[in-house]
C-alpha cells in the first residue's frame, strides 16, 4: 500500500489527486489491475468528476453547501457535523481500473479529494492489485 499526502487550502476544497495517485502507481510497477483509493478520514471524502470545467466542481460544492449548511442544529458537539455528512455523501473510496500502468479514467474524469473541514494535511491510501 502507498500513502500520499494531500494539503488542502481552504475549509471546503476539492483537490485533483490524479498526479500523486499515478506517481504512487508508478512505484508499484503494475501494468493491468484494479486500484483502490481510500480516504482514512471522517470529514473528507473522494469522488470522480469533470476536470475540464472548474465550474463543475464549484457547482458540486455549492449544492453540498445548500443541502448540508454548516449551521443546522446538529447534535455532534464538535461542531463539524456538516463536514461528516458531506464526507459520507461523497464516500471514502473509489475503484479505478489500471491499464498499461495508467489510471483508466474517462477523458473528462479526475479523482478529487474532497475536503470539508480544512485546511488540513490529509492522507490517501492507494493499493493496486493485479487482475
Ligand atoms: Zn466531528
Amino acid at each position: 500500500m502507498q500513502e500520499i499526502t494531500v494539503r488542502t487550502r481552504s475549509h471546503t476544497d476539492f483537490v485533483n489527486i490524479d498526479g500523486p495517485v499515478q506517481k504512487a502507481l508508478d512505484q508499484a510497477g503494475l501494468s493491468e489491475g484494479v486500484v483502490h483509493v481510500f480516504v482514512p478520514h471522517t470529514t473528507a471524502g473522494i469522488t470522480i468528476n469533470e476536470n475540464a470545467d472548474p465550474d463543475v466542481v464549484a457547482d458540486i460544492q455549492q449544492v453540498l453547501e445548500r443541502v448540508v449548511p454548516w449551521k443546522g442544529g446538529y447534535a455532534h458537539v464538535e461542531g463539524n457535523a456538516a463536514a461528516h455528512v458531506k464526507a459520507s455523501m461523497m464516500g471514502f473510496s473509489q475503484t479505478v481500473l489500471l491499464r498499461g500502468g495508467r489510471l483508466a479514467l474517462g477523458t473528462w474524469q479526475s479523482l478529487y479529494f474532497c475536503e470539508f473541514d480544512g485546511p488540513r494535511t490529509r492522507k490517501v491510501w492507494v493499493q493496486a492489485m493485479a487482475a
